[in-house]
């Protein structure tokens, strides 16, 4: 699979971008064994200018003129159009990402799908319609009386309907970690609502946005509804399509300092952002938890993809009487774990084995983990880094206060609810958050009180589509899911008809 761009329902050959400006390519390399598997195109201006015209031209053209029916039987075909090619995705997006096959085949490609989906449903569902209002009847203040002037307050009686237009052009840029999942997750709703969209995904990660695009271009998409761009953030593409003068919205998912980054390019054209950012996600283990279905928990939570995923816990706090024994079998679990996949890139397993140093300076407890996994094979040339779980360290440590991104979770007790909520909303980010309890009571109480945008109750990860997701202070701006996403996608048009 060789990425390529996709611009007004054309791939662009490598070195073939308008302008000749395709400046180069960049090496896609494997993971889990460093090598170099193809070349991934890097768009320059002329590229992205290109992008955003043809999307700017789909608008005025076929696709501008769907209905929501048409656009919710478009995303159900390329929903079936990506079940129909399931194994390349999960092959490309394992190669991509060098997590285990069986986490894309469960996980990344089938939510994909579900995106698709879902959006769809809603269309169906009246979504849009229900969205247009109707208010009869008086209209207080600035009707005008007919004397010149059209400025007078009064009444009068108009018939108040308000409709739902797309914002226009739509730039989405996603990162590396669950590359399809969420790139879907922001161009199905934007679809949806009748947008045109210019995507830029991970240039670690460019395969499954490329196999999308042959999709959607099957599934009879009007040339130029949806582009595709590839090559690096800063001072390169990404940078380019968020910062572009005749981009009307940018949803973004990424580190949070590269969402200042975006905003600031942003901010000359008054471009609105829907921003999804970094985590320091806590858990909260009470006394009276489950404490076997907590450890297990939590092993998911801390290690799925290799503590990859904006959602991961790295901090836990275990009420006192049961720390001792959910630390000795979180740790058990960490150091018995196989099958695990390898850091995105050398420069992402330098960061964290950077944190395990650290670690052992501020003398840690190192419960598991804290090296570099020895396989005896190809996988010793890749980014593995072992799975860990450290304790001792206090609350100001940067390990319990900067997002690591990788296997690693700190635990730390505490002994009284205040302290636990305290604890957990001490930092700059508020994403996700788990509590295990097995007081109703508890849960209820304190779930509500954790500063983040998700809190999850003797669970993690288990996602209905449409409820809202996002993030607290700096982890995100904004909320997507279900009507949220239509809600961000699309603006409010008031008409006012004097009766
Ligand atoms: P990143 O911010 O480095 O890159 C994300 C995307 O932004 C990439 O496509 C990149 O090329 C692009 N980019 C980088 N700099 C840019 C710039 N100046 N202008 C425009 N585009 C730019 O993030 P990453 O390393 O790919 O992903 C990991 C981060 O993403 C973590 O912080 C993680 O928590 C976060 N994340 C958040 C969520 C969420 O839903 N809140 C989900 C997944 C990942």
């Amino acid at each position: 699979m060789n990425p390529a761009h996709y611009i007004g329902g054309t791939f662009l050959p490598h070195g073939d971008a308008p302008g000749g400006d395709a400046t180069g390519t960049l090496p896609l390399i494997d993971p889990v064994d460093g090598a170099v598997r193809g070349r991934v195109p890097e768009a320059g201006r002329e590229t992205v200018d290109a992008a955003v015209a043809a999307a700017r031209a789909a608008l005025a053209g076929p696709w501008g003129r769907t209905c929501a029916e048409e656009r919710g039987a478009a995303l159900r075909r390329i929903a079936d159009g990506i079940e129909a090619r399931f194994e390349e995705f999960v092959d490309a997006e394992a190669a991509d990402t060098g997590k285990p096959r069986e986490l894309a085949a469960t996980v990344d490609i089938p939510r994909a799908i579900g995106n698709f989906r879902a959006y769809a449903d809603l269309l169906y569902g009246g979504a849009e319609r229900s969205y247009s209002t109707s208010v009869p009847g008086w209209s207080a203040a600035g009707t005008g009386t007919g004397t010149g002037t059209g400025v007078s307050a009064g009444f009068g009686r108009a018939l108040n309907y308000t409709v739902r237009r797309p914002l226009g052009v739509v730039a989405v840029v996603s990162p590396w970690n669950l590359p399809l999942l969420l790139l879907t997750w922001k161009v199905a709703p934007a679809l949806a609502a009748g947008n045109a969209v210019v995507a830029k995904p991970s240039e670690e990660t460019p395969s499954t946005a490329t196999l999308l695009a042959e999709v959607i271009g099957a599934a009879g998409l009007p040339d130029g509804a949806f582009n595709l761009v590839h090559g690096r953030g800063a001072g390169a593409a990404g940078e380019y399509l968020t910062s572009h003068c005749d981009v009307d919205a940018i949803a973004f998912t990424g580190a949070s300092a590269t969402g200042t980054a975006i905003m600031r390019g942003a901010a000359d054209h008054l471009t609105p952002v829907s921003f999804e950012l970094g985590g320091k996600n806590a858990a909260l283990v009470f006394a009276d938890a489950d404490l076997a279905a907590a450890v297990d928990g939590t092993v998911r939570s801390a290690f799925t993809h290799s503590g990859q995923i904006c959602l991961c816990t790295e901090r836990v706090y275990v009420e006192r009487p049961v720390f001792d024994e959910f630390v000795a079998a979180l740790g058990e679990r960490a150091r018995t774990l196989t099958g695990y996949g390898p850091m995105i890139s050398a420069a992402h397993r330098d960061k964290v084995l950077a944190y395990y140093r650290l670690a052992a300076e501020e003398n840690a407890q190192v419960i598991a983990g804290g090296g570099v996994p020895r396989f005896g094979d190809a996988r010793d040339r890749g980014f593995h880094v072992e799975p860990t779980v450290l304790t001792g360290l206090p609350q100001d440590s940067r390990l319990l206060q900067e997002e690591i991104f990788g296997p690693v979770c700190h635990v730390a007790p505490f002994d009284t609810e205040e302290e636990a909520l305290r604890l957990a909303n001490d930092s700059r980010y508020g994403l996700a958050a788990t509590v295990w309890t097995s007081d109703l009571s508890r849960a209820h109480r304190v779930a509500p009180q954790v500063a983040a945008g998700v809190v999850w109750v003797n669970c993690w990860n288990l996602r209905d589509l449409r409820t809202p997701f996002g993030g607290s202070k700096d982890s995100g701006i904004g909320r997507e899911g279900g009507t949220y996403s239509l809600d961000y996608f699309c603006e409010p048009v008031n008409v006012c008809v004097q009766i």
